[in-house]
């Protein structure tokens, strides 16, 4: 025990007596204070995401919450919902391609939760014909090529940014969820030329320090040049593009192989290659957070 904490347990031992004393001479109002801290504590509990009911979430709000920094920001890491194992079967890597991972730990890669679902909103704004559906199908597809579940969680107007916060009041105590957004070159200047679609997701710690996690993706879709590829009766390579991105957002980097789809630029290839299918798969093997 250290210094501090002896003073502290004296102090402690000073206020039972004086609360010995209290209680004989006012009871109601040591019931008031007592059901004052009781909320307080549940609503600590609740802002940190803990389930008081479960003893090692009574421990964890005694702990200190982690404090992570992204981009020059500070951001206390919220604690993952509680979770019963993988929401979708592993899917088991049966191709062999080239295949990178943005973020990596002890060589392997870092991805998603797979035991709980990456939410998603989409910035409607500004679509192109036929790119809503465009999207859904994508994210079918690196679903089912990850085995990560998605889970729609409606529209929002939250323009794209680089640098997006990854916590924000209007998505509540958990990290923001995947954005899905339609932009321009002049809202985003870095969709600017021949860039057609922008995917990435921030690397974090787990609730206990631990391990690592993608969190709060963000997809920007330039909306002129799909529209054009749509109307020029290319879907099938606007879609290739959302597929690209969303595997950014799930971890996958670029490769030097024309024959994959994480080929840096837009080639021959509409749909996942042989190594896109085998990275994304991996991605999707990652521990679950605790
Ligand atoms: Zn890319």
């Amino acid at each position: 025990m250290g210094v501090g904490d002896e003073l502290r347990s004296r102090r402690v031992q000073r206020q039972m007596a004086h609360a010995a004393r209290r209680r004989r001479s006012s009871l109601p109002g040591l019931l008031v204070v007592a059901l004052v801290c009781a909320v307080a504590l549940v609503a600590v509990a609740h802002a940190r995401g803990l389930d008081l009911r479960r003893p090692g979430d009574l421990a964890a709000l005694f702990r200190p919450q982690v404090v992570v920094q992204v981009d020059g920001k500070a951001y206390a890491v919220p604690r993952p919902a509680p979770a019963h194992g993988r929401l979708l079967p592993a899917v088991p890597v049966t191709t062999t391609g080239s295949y990178a991972f943005l973020h990596t730990v002890d060589a392997g890669p870092v991805g998603y939760d797979p035991c709980r679902p990456v939410r998603y909103v989409v910035r409607p704004q500004g679509a192109p014909p036929g790119g809503e559906e465009l999207v859904t199908r994508a994210v079918a597809e690196i679903s089912a090529a990850t085995g990560l579940e998605f889970v729609d969680a409606g529209t929002t107007d939250e323009a794209p940014t680089v640098d997006r916060p990854l916590l924000q009041s209007r998505y509540g105590q958990d990290w923001a969820p995947v954005l899905i957004a339609w932009s321009t070159p002049r809202e985003l200047p870095q969709l600017a030329g021949d860039v057609a679609g922008i995917g990435g997701s921030a690397a974090v710690p787990g609730a206990d320090g631990r391990g690592t996690w993608l969190a709060a993706g963000r997809l920007a879709l330039d909306a002129g040049d799909l529209g054009r590829m749509i109307h020029a009766g290319r879907a099938d390579a606007a879609e290739a593009v959302v597929l690209h991105e969303l595997s950014h957002v799930v971890g996958l980097d670029h490769v030097d192989d024309p024959d994959e789809l994480m080929y840096p630029t837009t080639s021959r290839r509409v749909d996942l290659g042989p190594g896109d299918r085998a990275g994304l798969a991996l991605v999707g093997q990652v521990a679950c957070q605790p």
